[in-house]
């Protein structure tokens, strides 16, 4: 069963929904982030009020310098680079443990790739578009942890992933030596090979061989580097299928096979032939099936009625 005393620590703007801490005074309401308060750890940040600019503030913007590009506040004429380049590093250095970010889209400071950047301080339109400096300091540190803005959460299939991943890595973070390495392998095995299944069997080899913890992760890294294809959920729960089906009825196969083609076709949610696999498993009291993370990668609380469609998104892209 899933851990519910399990809460990672997520990085999260504070305008979302925590702090009216807006340049005009404002909060945003963001139900994803709202969701997820009763099972995460959020760690609040907003570095524009954290420099000193003060709540509400006149409003400040990326401008362009040669290669390289600037904070600039068009209304003082202020250049607060530096300040938020310091304030960037050191919050990130002091908060290093956390196993994701939810930034706000499009912020001069929180975005991660769409922020507009301007020629010059008082150049009326936007010549490109960027990260802003905190976003930018959390790819250039953190690049390998679970990194999102608040608006792509709404996409179930990130949003899922975003989720298995944070809890995944949280759990790694308990894993200090190679006994409690082989115990998280073990609860994950079927959830990392539905990832990737090369990347799942050097996991295996290192779990078995006694491998190093740094090669573990980095590898775990890499594997969650993006979401799972559907066909591989489906290879798996075929997979188990073929293991569980000596024990049950000839109309529940069927009920079950009509469901895989279902969530093959995006027509139903991938919890119909999950859940129907899971009471089998339960059935047959194998504990080593019952407690694999591949059932219940997160609390069933972060699971939406209305996420139905789950086949592969198609546009995912990296930070
Ligand atoms: S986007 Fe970032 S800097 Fe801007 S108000 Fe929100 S938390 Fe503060």
């Amino acid at each position: 069963m899933f851990d519910m005393e399990r809460r990672p620590r997520v990085v999260v703007s504070k305008c979302l929904g925590f702090e009216s801490c807006r340049y005009n005074g404002q909060i945003i309401s963001s139900d994803e982030v709202k969701e997820m308060r009763d099972h995460i750890d959020f760690i609040t940040v907003c570095p524009e009020s954290e420099i000193g600019l003060g709540v509400p503030r006149d409003p400040v913007r990326l401008v362009r310098d040669g290669q390289d590009k600037k904070l600039m506040q068009p209304n003082t004429g202020r250049d607060v680079t530096s300040e938020m380049k310091d304030y960037c590093a050191d919050f990130l250095k002091e908060n290093s443990d956390v196993d994701g970010f939810i930034l706000k889209s499009k912020s001069p400071s929180c975005g991660l790739k769409e922020t507009k950047i301007y020629a010059a301080i008082d150049g009326a339109a936007p010549v490109a578009k960027g990260a802003g400096f905190f976003g930018d300091a959390v790819l250039k540190y953190h690049p390998k942890k679970a990194i999102e803005y608040e608006g792509r959460l709404r996409n179930y299939q990130i949003r899922d992933h975003f989720l298995t991943k944070i809890y995944t890595l949280s759990s790694f973070r308990d894993v200090k030596n190679l006994e409690e390495l082989q115990k998280f392998h073990e609860h994950n095995r079927l959830l990392l090979k539905s990832y990737q299944e090369e990347m799942y069997e050097k996991l295996c080899d290192l779990s078995e061989e006694g491998g190093s913890l740094k090669d573990y992760e980095e590898i775990l890294y890499e594997l969650f580097n993006r979401p799972p294809e559907c066909e591989s959920k489906i290879k798996i729960m075929s997979e188990l299928f073929i293991e569980l089906k000596s024990d049950v009825e000839e109309d529940e196969i069927e009920f079950f096979e009509v469901s895989l083609d279902e969530y093959r076709e995006g027509n139903t949610s991938l919890n119909v032939p999950l859940s129907i696999l899971y009471t089998w498993v339960l059935r047959a009291k194998d504990p080593g099936l019952k407690d694999q993370s591949f059932f219940n990668p997160y609390p069933r609380g972060l699971v939406r009625l209305e996420d139905v469609r789950t086949c592969v998104v198609r546009d995912y892209w990296n930070y």
